[in-house]
């Protein structure tokens, strides 16, 4: 039995509101098979498209770069939206993890050359970004994370394991929190940023899971 739950009404109009209406059109076709694909673990590149298509991932990135500069709360709202409309829960978690993981720390804290060549994408949602944190003996207690990064120019070789790695499998660009120095606590650490096809650098299989099984995640080195 399939029950369905009404979004609470909006009356605004912002674009984030028209970002959550869009994501109310294209709902229905998404929707569609999400049981076949979550049984197979399928991530669906149409449906992530069809997201990517309304605006959902510009929501909070800046004007110049084809987002809507919406704030964190405009985000909460679209973000609820598409749990209420879109059935597919692994790709919800995906999308949520796009949002949250690459965006941010690229528009937050990258350089003008990475902003320059990455938000546009980020922000469209012709790539796809994840965030690597988690090691294979390192959750909850991130600051004792082992993996390391030694800076050469303005590269940074990076040398460790990491897991969990949600949209990994599908993913174009990582955000990887490594150590840096021996600066104790989180001022020890750096985020790097991994473009898949970097040399040495593995995206790793997807790992098997029992739940949210369109959303595919991996181990990465
Ligand atoms: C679906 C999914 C997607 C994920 N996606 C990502 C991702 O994209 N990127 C990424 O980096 N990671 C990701 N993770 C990893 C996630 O961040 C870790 O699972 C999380 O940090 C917990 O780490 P852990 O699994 O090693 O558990 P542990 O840290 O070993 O914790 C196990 C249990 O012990 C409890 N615990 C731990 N420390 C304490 C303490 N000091 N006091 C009391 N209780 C404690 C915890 O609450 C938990 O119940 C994902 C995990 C899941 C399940």
């Amino acid at each position: 039995m399939v029950t369905t739950t009404a979004a609470p009404p909006r009356d605004e109009d912002t674009a984030l509101a028209r970002v959550r209406e869009r994501v109310e059109l294209v709902a229905p076709a998404i929707n569609r098979g999400h049981l076949d694909r979550d049984r197979e673990a399928v991530f669906s590149r149409d449906a992530w498209r069809e997201l990517a298509g309304t605006g959902l991932f510009g929501s909070c990135l800046p004007e110049e770069v084809g987002g809507h500069a919406g704030s964190l709360t405009d985000l909460m709202d679209v973000v609820e939206g598409l749990g209420y409309a879109v059935r597919d829960s692994g790709l919800n978690f995906s999308a949520a993890t796009h949002l949250a993981s690459t965006g941010f720390a690229l528009n937050g804290f990258a350089g003008p050359e990475l902003r320059r060549l990455h938000l546009p994408s980020v922000a469209a949602g012709t790539s796809i970004g994840c965030h690597a944190i988690t090691e294979p003996e390192t959750g909850s207690d991130v600051l004792s994370m082992s993996t390391t990064g030694r800076f050469d120019g303005d590269q940074v070789e990076l040398d460790g394991l990491k897991t969990y790695v949600t949209n990994g499998p599908v993913a174009d660009l990582a955000v990887v929190y490594v150590r840096t120095s021996d600066t104790p606590g989180p001022l020890g650490l750096s985020a790097v940023l991994v473009p898949r096809g970097t040399p040495g650098a593995d995206f790793g299989p997807a790992l098997d899971k029992t739940t949210l099984r369109t959303s595919p995640s991996d181990s990465c080195a």
